[in-house]
């Protein structure tokens, strides 16, 4: 027998959350839940559909040892898809309409911020007044400079034992302010940072802590929490050209307006124009330029522009399967 958690999206807007619940059996089927009590279906017809569609099986592959698994965290993570009782995508799905049209062509890099709270404010801060300004904190070390890194060295770990495409990780900006990267072609970009979401609030409950995804959590001289979208094709990673990457981000300029209704609510409390953003009412590129709504990177340039651009935009609420959808939808037409 094997304990299987299934996860999967709920019906909550306007950002959906995370759910899962656990069964113990020797295959990955197709299983049902109660839709009436997560916003996916009244009551009188309250069964929801959950379709496995991507399967993360832990094991220890730091120690390279099979029968050691992160204790609490073993088992198989089932990401599934929702279908209405009559077997038909449900409208909360957004995962369908994104596989139907990316392929393993695209490849994306998510930047995921966020921040640690606990007893109602970011980890680490005072009961009172706020914790000294913005600067020690970015890739800090050091008590006074950096918390939380216990929950995020158990992510990277878990992460990687689940073979989800795992980058990198670093202390961002804003004391209790974290990032986590994720690479992966095609959908399965989307299905990892799903479930690299999922196991970090898995793994930040056992610190009494929870994971805010919130764009601004915190007013003032504070960083927001972006997702920051680095993305290409098989143009731009093999024959590209500063015709193919400039053409790119003039389709994307003119559907501008279309990015931001599906990158995140909240947006535009961080898009303000300071902290290294665009302002959400304008749309920029530029090599290099943090300030940009899309960044060129220098080494795309350097490598007679062939690579990937940058999409500074999408919030750090923006749900993975809407932005690939809207990126390859743009470009694609
Ligand atoms: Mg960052």
């Amino acid at each position: 027998m094997r304990k299987l958690e299934y996860v999967w999206l709920d019906g909550y807007k306007p950002e959906q959350s995370l759910r899962s619940k656990v069964r113990v059996d020797d295959y990955v089927d197709e299983w049902s839940f109660d839709g009436s009590s997560t916003q996916q279906a009244t009551g009188d017809k309250s069964d929801c559909i959950l379709r496995p569609v991507a399967e993360y099986r832990t094991i220890d592959r730091i120690r390279a040892d099979a029968t050691r698994t992160n204790p609490g965290l073993e088992g198989t993570y089932v990401m599934c898809e929702v279908l209405s009782a009559d077997g038909e995508p449900h409208e909360s799905n957004t995962r369908t309409h994104c596989q139907s049209l990316v392929s393993d062509e695209w490849w994306f890099g998510f930047e995921q911020e966020y921040f640690m709270y606990k007893d109602g404010r970011p980890l680490g801060w005072p009961e009172k007044g706020k914790p000294r300004p913005q600067g020690d904190y970015y890739c800090g070390v050091g008590t006074g400079n950096v918390v939380g890194r216990e929950i995020v060295d158990r992510h990277t770990e878990a992460c990687m034992n689940a073979d989800i495409g795992i980058t990198g990780t670093n202390a961002e900006v804003a004391l209790g302010q974290w990032e986590f990267q994720v690479l992966g072609r095609g959908i399965r970009a989307g299905d990892d940072l799903w479930m690299a979401r999922y196991i970090l609030q898995r793994i930040a409950e056992k610190h009494g802590v929870t994971i805010n995804y919130a764009p601004k959590p915190q007013s003032g001289d504070w960083n927001g929490s972006g997702m920051h979208t680095n993305f290409s094709n098989q143009l731009m990673r093999g024959q590209g050209g500063q015709h193919v990457f400039e053409q790119a981000c003039q389709i994307l300029k003119s559907k501008h307006k279309e990015a931001i209704k599906v990158y995140g609510s909240d947006n535009a409390k961080r898009l303000t124009g300071k902290h290294e953003t665009q302002s959400i009412k304008k749309f920029s590129y530029g090599v290099s330029d943090r300030g940009a709504s899309i960044r060129i990177p220098v080494v795309t340039v350097s490598n007679d522009w062939v690579g990937y651009l940058e999409d500074r935009r999408p919030a750090s609420n923006a749900d993975p399967y809407k932005v690939i959808r809207h990126i390859v939808e743009t470009l694609s037409e």
